[in-house]
């Protein structure tokens, strides 16, 4: 079944027609003036695939929409300020393409609340959507490399739900900093976890510890893990009993 109405909801089980190349009149165009919010996850492959530390790409690449209420902030992919276009796009196509952020992956679908899809675009615009290519969603996702990114933002979800269902009462700014280092600085967060008083209060796994060192994606996982320790309360973290803290908060570090 091919279903080509922009407000139609599709399930994984549908196909729908679709093929993006250089050569279609419309290429690189949807790489302009769009609004993509990256997840932590977007931003460690990012700045991997650039090369650059995560401040260094936070400082050039992203927008940063902080709200006193909201403990979370939105990170937003700069677009140029003259042309509107993504940094990251040529007249060759998205020069990062193997680690473009979430959206641009799922384009021309996006996701409903619901789990099912729908056109975020439609033929007029996307040429791709008049190719004569076939494809389920289920193995266009695939395809996409999406089930990694599925997997880690689902773990993200575990600790922005809760924020969002409760009503913060957290007036220290240095909790917000450690928050958005943790997610979103992870060089930084590293430095933090290695090179302050955390190992030596909090109960590690050596193997943990060792594959936090290394790997950025593990990092993250753990980030996850202190932010629900330190501002959701779930025992995701044991306290050392040599070092008996008068607050199991992010407040004392
Ligand atoms: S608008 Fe559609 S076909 Fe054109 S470049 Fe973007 S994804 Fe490809
Ligand atoms: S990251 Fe790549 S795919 Fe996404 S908007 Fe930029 S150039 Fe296009």
């Amino acid at each position: 079944m091919d279903k080509t109405e922009s407000l139609v909801r599709m399930d994984a089980e549908d196909t729908f027609k679709f093929n993006c190349m250089p050569g279609v009149s419309c290429f690189t165009q949807c790489c302009q003036d769009v609004t993509i919010i990256l997840t932590p996850y977007d931003v460690m492959r990012l700045k991997n695939s650039l090369k650059m530390s995560s401040d260094e790409f936070l400082d050039e690449y992203t927008l940063i929409f902080t709200s006193k209420d909201k403990l979370i902030p939105l990170v937003m992919l700069k677009m140029n300020e003259d042309d509107k276009k993504c940094p990251f796009v040529s007249e060759d196509g998205c020069h990062i393409y193997n680690d473009r952020p979430w959206p641009c992956r799922m384009f021309p679908l996006d996701i409903n609340d619901d789990g099912t899809f729908r056109y975020i675009t439609d033929k007029s615009r996307c040429k791709g959507l008049s190719e004569n290519i076939s494809w389920r969603i289920s193995d266009w996702l695939v395809e996409q490399g999406i089930p990694i990114y599925e997997e880690v933002n689902a773990l993200f979800s575990e600790v922005i739900n809760p924020l969002r269902a409760q009503s913060l009462d957290i007036d220290n700014p240095k909790i917000y900093k450690m928050v958005f280092m943790a997610l979103y600085n992870l060089d930084k967060f590293r430095e933090f976890v290695f090179n302050s008083s955390f190992l030596s209060k909090f109960e590690v796994d050596p193997v943990i510890i060792e594959k936090i060192k290394r790997n950025d994606l593990d990092l993250l996982k753990f980030s996850f893990d202190w932010i629900k320790f330190g501002i959701l309360g779930q025992k995701t973290f044991q306290v050392k009993p040599e070092a008996v803290p008068k607050d199991n908060s992010l407040k004392d570090n």
